[in-house]
């Protein structure tokens, strides 16, 4: 696909000038609006009020330092950020990712996809990312705890439980969360659902931990019920180990399907037996060992350095749950190569858009990420609930709510992609659907 409309057209060449050096921000830009050809024909009123223009642009960047003392005395800085992107149809919300590879652009990327997989979820949450170059791997908890204080003693100011609300991602997870909140806690005197993703046990959301890999797998399930197939059966190729990776593997193994693989950033096991799930949580979860040492527990796995080979491993279903661009063009071919028939971004953009384009030329069911993996989000929205009211919920009633949630997003895309001509294109669908809803609650704002 390619932008026809001149109008959005020229302004993808006006995102890329002013955002210099952003690759990754104008990859999601771009498949924003290659969608959107066909609603701005039939909306010229999002381009009369500049509906378009606005929706490009953060609401607000927030970089600050992150001065902080490691385990010898030295003092380190790192940069934090917050993207606060659109709050047109409720407060910011989403994830904070600590890794090495974080500058402005990747929060860009994020956060813009945020707004839209946010109003896919039909709840009350606008769109924000955030994070840090901080790597929180090889440090100590002592370590990560002065970091999770620092950025937080800056981080406060701009966030607050009707305003902004960040949660975990990459590098972030319940042992970060609960250092934030409690500097958060410390500083502002209030205990509140500032932030998502918190222990259970002081306001967190049971089915939090699962819920997008959870719901990475109730949306794929709806996807191929609807193509007369299901996971019962079917092998399946993981990439990652970290939260979303690990219960896409759980519940993908619940639904009756066999996951061979995962990986980290060093390389990938296949187990054709079908993955020890609980060795991975403890090796992972527990122990932050690498992924490697899998196999001396299992030595008939089999373990390969690098990340990409995952994707030689025949499959029926492949699931890509770690990074950004994990899952390129020559990858595709292999997969389609190997009877791959389906394949759902569990990761934030981890499909190139070659590689896109060759699944659906291929007849290979695609599910974009703003749609299968906002179980989390969503989760968090609940969890949001949960804390406003002082009224927790049981694992039940979460995981129905999340499932239910799963199901309608896949039923909304596939009928805005109906609507607007583009019928089985989820990826239009996502964006369509996520779009007018935001866009509409923009208009009535008026231009602010
Ligand atoms: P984790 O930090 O828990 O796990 C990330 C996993 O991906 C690890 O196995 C990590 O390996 C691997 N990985 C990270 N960076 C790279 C890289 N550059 N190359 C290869 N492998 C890499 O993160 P999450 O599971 O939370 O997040 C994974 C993806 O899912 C991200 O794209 C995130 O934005 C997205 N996501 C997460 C949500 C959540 O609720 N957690 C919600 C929605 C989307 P290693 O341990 O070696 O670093």
């Amino acid at each position: 696909m390619s932008i026809k409309n001149e109008y959005l057209a020229g302004l993808m060449e006006r995102v890329k000038q002013r955002n210099p050096n952003e690759p990754e921000f104008h990859q999601a830009v771009y498949e924003v609006l290659e969608s959107l050809d066909t609603v701005a024909d039939r909306h010229p009123e999002y381009i009369e009020k500049g509906v378009f223009e606005t929706i490009v642009e953060p609401e607000r960047i927030i970089k600050f330092r992150v001065p902080w003392v490691d385990d010898n005395g030295k003092v380190q800085v790192n940069r934090g950020y917050r993207i606060q992107f659109n709050s047109a149809i409720g407060p910011y919300k989403g994830g904070l990712r600590f890794h090495p590879s974080v500058y402005e652009g990747i929060i860009k990327f994020l956060g813009f996809e945020q707004i839209f997989k946010n109003s896919l979820t039909g709840l009350p949450i606008g769109g924000a990312k955030g994070g840090s170059d901080f790597d929180p791997k090889g440090k100590s908890d002592m370590e990560v705890m002065r970091f999770c204080q620092s950025f937080m003693t800056e981080l406060y100011r701009h966030i607050g439980a009707d305003t902004d609300v960040p949660a975990g991602d990459i590098g972030v997870g319940g042992r970060e969360i609960g250092y934030l909140f409690g500097q958060y806690k410390r500083i502002m005197n209030v205990n509140n659902g500032v932030l998502t993703g918190k222990g259970i046990n002081y306001g967190g959301s049971l089915v939090r931990t699962e819920a997008t890999g959870y719901g990475l797998c109730y949306y794929t399930e709806a996807m191929l019920n609807d193509h007369g197939s299901s996971f019962r059966g079917k092998t399946v190729a993981i990439s990652g180990s970290g939260n979303v990776a690990i219960y896409a593997c759980e519940k993908a193994t619940q639904l009756g399907a066999k996951v061979i693989t995962m990986s980290d950033s060093n390389g990938y096991i296949i187990d054709k037996r079908g993955i020890d799930l609980d060795l991975i949580k403890q090796l992972k979860e527990v122990e932050r060992k690498r992924i490697k040492e899998y196999t001396d527990y299992h030595p008939e796995a089999e373990y390969y350095e690098g990340c990409s080979g995952v994707w030689t491993v025949k499959c029926d279903i492949a699931l890509p749950c770690a990074t950004q661009n994990e899952l390129d063009e020559e990858s595709a071919k292999t997969l389609i190569e190997n009877g791959v028939i389906a394949v759902c971004e569990g990761a934030n953009m981890p499909t190139t858009p070659g590689a896109i384009t060759l699944f659906q030329d291929n007849g290979v069911l695609f599910g974009p990420a703003k749609a299968t993996n906002a179980g989390g989000v969503a989760t968090s929205a609940l969890e949001m609930c949960q804390n406003s009211s002082r009224h927790p919920w049981d694992f039940e009633n979460v995981d129905k709510e999340l499932k239910s949630i799963m199901e309608n997003i896949y039923i909304k895309s596939c009928e805005a992609a109906k609507e607007y001509g583009v019928e089985g294109n989820l990826v239009a669908g996502a964006n369509i659907a996520g779009f007018i809803k935001v866009a509409d609650a923009m208009l009535a704002q008026g231009i602010v």
